[in-house]
């Protein structure tokens, strides 16, 4: 029985790496994002072209639970859910809008409470999966200006281990990967000046890049089983 594996926000970055990875190690995949429909279709493109695995792809906006339960319809079995979609903000929070608070907060934190909630019931039909959620080192540490971030991605990682307890006895594995700053669209808005003054941070000397995140993601889906409920940081030796 071939597995399927579920990466939500796939269209570019690290989801469009983690579903090529994915699909090279010979899961079946599902990808969406919100907007950017042409360049869905190219990862689809590009993984049924470089790889033996078939691809869905669908438009799913992650933080509207009827888009979430519309694409779960859409699904026979699932293995592996990778809960990638995300969005930041940046600016200080005393003007931040109760609109883009509520944003955030949905699409990079209630949206793993919609598909979760679907794919616990499909994984427990087949006696066990994994959950990894894309997290970041400002869940932990906390950005100034990112406040809203910084609390969706704290939420993420407390999810992440209260949801590996209570999936734990069913064979379900949820972990989270917490990133250091990953070159992807998501920093466009920093200067290449800002982004020099970060790098000067890091120990690593170098951004990271969305196939080494890939690679992790990889690596954890065939981790052993008794690894979960841990928050896996890949960020340079930065924080
Ligand atoms: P990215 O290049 O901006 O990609 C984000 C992806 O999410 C896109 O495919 C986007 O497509 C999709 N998306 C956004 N809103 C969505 C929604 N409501 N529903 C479904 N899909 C949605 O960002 P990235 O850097 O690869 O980020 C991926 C994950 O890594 C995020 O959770 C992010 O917080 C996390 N992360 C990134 C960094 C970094 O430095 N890059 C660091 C720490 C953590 P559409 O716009 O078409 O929807």
């Amino acid at each position: 029985m071939r597995k399927t594996a579920l990466i939500t926000g796939a269209s570019r970055g690290i989801g469009r790496a983690t579903a090529l990875e994915l699909a090279a190690m010979g899961y079946d995949t599902v990808i969406t994002c919100s907007h950017s429909e042409k360049e869905l279709a190219t990862v689809k493109e590009e993984i049924e072209r470089k790889t033996s695995s078939s691809c869905t792809a669908s438009i799913c906006d992650v933080g509207n639970p009827d888009d979430v339960d519309r694409l779960f319809s859409l699904l026979g079995r699932l293995d592996v859910l990778v809960n990638n979609a995300g969005i930041s903000y940046v600016g200080l929070l005393s003007q931040m809008s109760v609109e883009s608070w509520q944003q955030v907060l949905n699409v990079n934190l209630s949206s793993c409470f919609y598909t979760a909630r679907r794919a616990v019931p499909l994984m427990l039909s087949q006696g066990g999966g994994r959950i990894l959620n894309i997290s970041s080192v400002w869940g932990k540490a906390g950005a100034s200006m990112e406040v809203a971030y910084s609390a969706s991605k704290g939420g993420m990682n407390a999810f992440t281990k209260a949801l590996a307890k209570e999936l734990a006895p069913s064979n379900i594995q949820v972990n989270a990967v917490a990133c250091g700053v990953i070159d992807t669209a998501m920093n466009e808005c920093f200067s290449p000046e800002d982004m020099a003054a970060l790098r000067e941070d890091i120990p690593a000397d170098r951004i990271g890049q969305p196939a080494e995140v890939a690679r992790l993601v990889g690596q954890l889906v065939t981790a052993p089983s008794y690894l979960t409920g841990q928050i896996i940081t890949i960020d340079g030796g930065w924080c």
